[in-house]
């Protein structure tokens, strides 16, 4: 049954079907951090809906919440109409918010992915400033629709779209593989210098911008994350020279990273906070957070039909809760130092594996080719044939992981908030494996 319903999918569905390729398995059902397949299989589910389900697959509380809504004859969908379970979400949402935003934050429903935030980020930050040029990151993932992908620095995949001419593109730091060598534009002060300079150079090519958008640990980028001085020294310059700054913490939020916010480590205060992902529970729903003094649209001015799904708003705020109740954050944390740790460890045995690097549970694995010599920042060229042969292998031993970064050479884990520390290592043994096979 499940190779015919993988065929018939194939034959049906368009070609720019994505994890399809990767993951020839056919999910029936799925619990915790498990998925079942058609075939009876059981997987070890490190990709978690790209990092959506934080407290894992149909956690008890999350589909009673959303059974909740369904019995209770409340409408499925009014707009962005008040309701009881829109006043439970918007409160507790607004409660996790870094200190400096929650006191007093405007919520803007977009409808209802990731890229409809950062579109309505972007747009806000032009209306606010009645600027035009934004200052973006190397390695960015915003998303695919037109404004986010002009922010995206993937080019390959925008190739043949018109590129928008008012985003400037700046080295995000990546210590691996920094293009100014070891330490480079990692060090605050360079970039920070490096963008002052730009800005003040009358030959720089930039007028003043209408906003500066990153990650705080890049994702599909290659989960690179940003220094904490380099985070704060972009919040300084941006606020000195009143550039809005859009955190997109659409990956890294809802605990992911160790704090709830992936700007608290830094204590750095976004002036827009672009959410979705977790805070939907595993439905659609994004929001932008930002200061009420930004709230400078006319009623319609950003206007959607899906905005703020009343089921995903059940299902969103049995997660927050969740994640608050039971200390996920933190927990995030300490199963991601374990990680960590066995990852080191296995890097340490293999010549393939460049560098390992993330935070909490956003963590990934740089595959390189042993046999091609380093640059001369040491690192050694990244090898994407041999990290999909792992993913594949580790698929074979029952665990999921995803690829990403600049070359798909970094091997992706993106577990549910609520993996126990056997299902940790369990997940490490599979990857040592995996790495071994392909070790030579
Ligand atoms: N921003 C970031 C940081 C992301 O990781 C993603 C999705 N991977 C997006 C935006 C886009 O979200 P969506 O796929 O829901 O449009």
């Amino acid at each position: 049954a499940a190779a015919a319903i993988l065929a018939r999918q194939a034959t049906r569905e368009s070609a720019a079907r994505t994890y399809a390729r990767s993951l020839p398995i056919v999910p029936t059902s799925a619990t915790g951090s498990w998925i079942t397949g058609a075939d009876g299989r059981r997987y070890l589910d490190f990709l978690a809906g790209a990092g959506t389900l934080a407290t894992g697959h149909n956690h008890p509380a999350v589909v009673a919440s959303i059974e909740r809504v369904l019995r209770s004859g409340a409408p499925l969908h009014v707009l962005d109409i008040a309701t009881p379970q829109k006043d439970a979400f918007t409160e507790e949402l607004a409660n996790t918010l870094p200190v400096g935003l929650r006191e007093d934050p405007k919520l803007l429903f977009c409808g209802p992915t990731g890229a409809d935030a950062v579109e309505a980020a972007l747009k806000l930050a032009y209306t606010v400033t009645g600027r035009q040029n934004v200052l973006a990151f190397t390695g960015a993932y915003h998303g695919m629709t037109a404004g986010a992908l002009a922010v995206t620095g993937n080019v390959p995949v925008k190739e043949p779209l018109p590129t928008a001419a008012s985003v400037v593109r700046l080295p995000f730091p990546y210590p691996y593989r920094c293009p100014f060598g070891v330490g480079g534009a990692a060090s605050a002060e360079i970039s920070a210098h490096y963008v002052e300079q730009l800005l003040d150079d009358p030959c720089g090519g930039i007028t003043s911008p209408a906003a500066m958008i990153l990650e705080v640990v890049q994702g599909e980028g290659g989960v690179v994350p940003a220094p904490d001085g380099w985070l704060r020294a972009m919040r300084e310059l941006t606020s000195r020279r009143g550039i809005p700054l859009i955190v997109d913490e659409v990956q890294t939020g809802v605990g992911r990273t160790g704090t709830f916010w992936a700007c608290e480590r830094a204590g750095v205060v976004p002036d827009m906070l672009v959410m979705s992902k977790a805070i939907g529970g595993g439905l659609p729903l994004a929001v932008v957070a930002y200061r009420a003094d930004l709230d400078v649209w006319a009623p319609g001015a950003h206007a959607g039909t899906f905005r703020g799904n009343q089921l995903a708003m059940a299902a969103g705020l049995a997660t927050l809760r969740l994640v608050r109740d039971h200390g996920l954050s933190d927990r995030a944390g300490v199963v991601g130092d374990r990680l960590l740790a066995g990852l080191n460890h296995i890097a340490r045995g293999t010549e393939i594996v460049g560098d390992v690097r993330g935070r909490g549970l956003m963590l990934g694995v740089e595959i390189v080719d042993p046999h091609r010599e380093p640059d001369r920042t040491g690192a050694r060229p990244p090898d994407a044939t041999r990290a999909a042969a792992i993913r594949s292998a580790c698929l074979d031993r029952g665990l999921i992981i995803e690829l990403g970064g600049r070359h798909d050479a970094v091997l992706r884990l993106l577990p549910p908030l609520t993996i126990t520390d056997d299902e940790a290592d369990l997940a490490l043994e599979i990857l040592a494996d995996a790495i071994a096979l392909s070790g030579t």
